[in-house]
């Protein structure tokens, strides 16, 4: 099989995938949610004719000319509407908030009175609806005010608070189970044995999977066997996506992508023209009639993390029906990049965006054995596959890594 090019697998990957279902939550728990559903007005807002200001009520005629004095019927408070109806020559002394009584037209300010008893003078004329919020006038019933497939924001929780809104239908978030393989492998903070190392990738990719919106179920530690890895695959079984790391490639001791296929999974690709992370791979599967995505990424940290970033990310985001699952950004390199070979390349870099036109540094270092490098990184700089050297001054593509 040919090496697939990032973009055609990105399309495969997110063409195969399709919105989950939605399920409602409290308004306090829909920050960072997906809608699911158009947030469409049920009410007018204001609901009613109201005050902006503490003041008079009046009638805009009685206060052409001034000074003009009139008599004070009553009070309307926020919550406490007069029930009265103003008539000519009458006033309601109105704070912020109220609803305008019948009759009235106009709010004249309380630093242009003066009132004594149940008598005030308008000192300064007001123009018809001055100082009045008219019903409807923010927003109306029906108006659609939030868009599905918004992440939402605080923003977005406070209008559908203010719009009927109890609660809101939001994607179920995609459930990612996470597979570590490889004999090698001990729980962070065990002592290591001979030929051992730290399993790392579980956490970054859990991490990567909650920011991106899905939740992260860490299965544990698969052995290189076919058993072990049968028995951790059918954990997964409820699962939405199974993410594996490890044991992709096609060595003696790869055997993710056999026991996928042993589990029912039909592989579409895997190997992508991709540096770091050639051995990827990328497939579904229907335990118990459930569709399941099985995405198989490389062993190697950087890589497993930089892949997930590139295809887990706006998988995640397709689940959960988000507009733009797949965001990228420019920026103006600060240094020169040698020419790429025949894979596009994911360099780590630094993106500073206090500029305009943001600027971005790709690492010297570029060796997929360092993950300090990944640490320090806040971005991937894109290279094209086959592109000459780029100078510095050169726009290029940047993925934000804000995982
Ligand atoms: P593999 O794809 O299984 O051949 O793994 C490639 C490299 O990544 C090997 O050096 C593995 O030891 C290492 N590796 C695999 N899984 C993990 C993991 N979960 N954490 C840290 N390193 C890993
Ligand atoms: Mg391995």
């Amino acid at each position: 099989m040919a090496l697939l090019p990032v973009s055609e697998a990105l399309k495969r990957i997110l063409d195969s995938a399709t919105t989950l279902p939605s399920e409602p939550v409290g308004l306090l728990q829909a920050r960072g949610r997906t809608l699911a559903q158009a947030v469409i007005s049920k009410v007018d807002n204001p609901p009613f004719d109201a005050s902006a200001m503490d003041g008079y009520a009046v009638r805009a005629e009685d206060v052409g000319t001034v000074p003009s004095t009139l008599t004070v019927i009553g009070e309307a408070g926020a919550g406490r509407p007069f029930s009265g109806t103003l008539g000519k020559g009458q006033a309601v002394r109105i704070f912020t908030g109220a609803r305008v009584p019948d009759g009235a037209d106009t709010i004249v300010i309380q630093e242009n009175v003066t009132a004594s008893g149940s008598a005030v003078t308008i000192l300064e004329t007001a123009a018809h609806g001055a100082n009045v919020r008219t019903r409807g006038q923010d927003f109306a019933q029906d108006e659609t005010l939030v868009a599905p497939g918004r992440l939402l924001t605080a923003r977005d929780v406070l209008i559908s608070a203010s719009c009927g809104y109890g609660e809101l239908p939001v994607v179920r978030k995609p459930v990612v189970a996470i597979l570590s393989t490889g004999d090698e492998l001990v729980a962070p903070g065990k002592p290591l044995g001979p030929g051992q190392i730290s399993g790392s990738n579980a956490y970054g990719l859990s991490g990567v999977v909650e920011a991106a919106g899905g939740e992260a179920r860490f299965l544990g530690i698969a052995r290189d066997s076919l058993a072990s890895l049968d028995e951790f695959i059918s954990a997964a079984n409820d699962a939405d996506v199974l993410v594996t790391s490890g044991g992709a490639s096609v060595g003696d001791h790869d055997l993710v992508r056999p026991a996928l296929e042993n589990a029912g999974a039909k592989l579409d690709f895997y190997k992508i023209a991709m540096r770091p992370g050639k051995p990827l791979f990328f497939g579904s599967r229907h335990p118990g009639g459930k569709l399941q995505y099985c995405l198989g990424l490389p062993g190697n940290p950087v890589s497993a993390m930089i892949c997930a970033r590139v295809f887990l990310v706006p998988l995640i985001g397709r689940l959960l029906g988000r507009e733009t699952p797949f965001e990228a950004l420019e920026a103006v390199l600060t240094d020169a990049i040698p020419a790429n070979g025949p894979r596009e390349h994911y360099m780590r870099g630094e993106l500073d965006i206090s500029t305009v036109p943001a600027r971005v540094t790709a690492f010297k270092k570029q060796d997929s054995g360092l993950v300090k490098f990944l640490q320090r990184a806040n971005c991937l700089v894109v290279v094209p596959a086959d592109a000459p050297v780029l100078d510095a001054g050169s726009t290029v593509r940047v993925l934000k890594l804000d995982i």
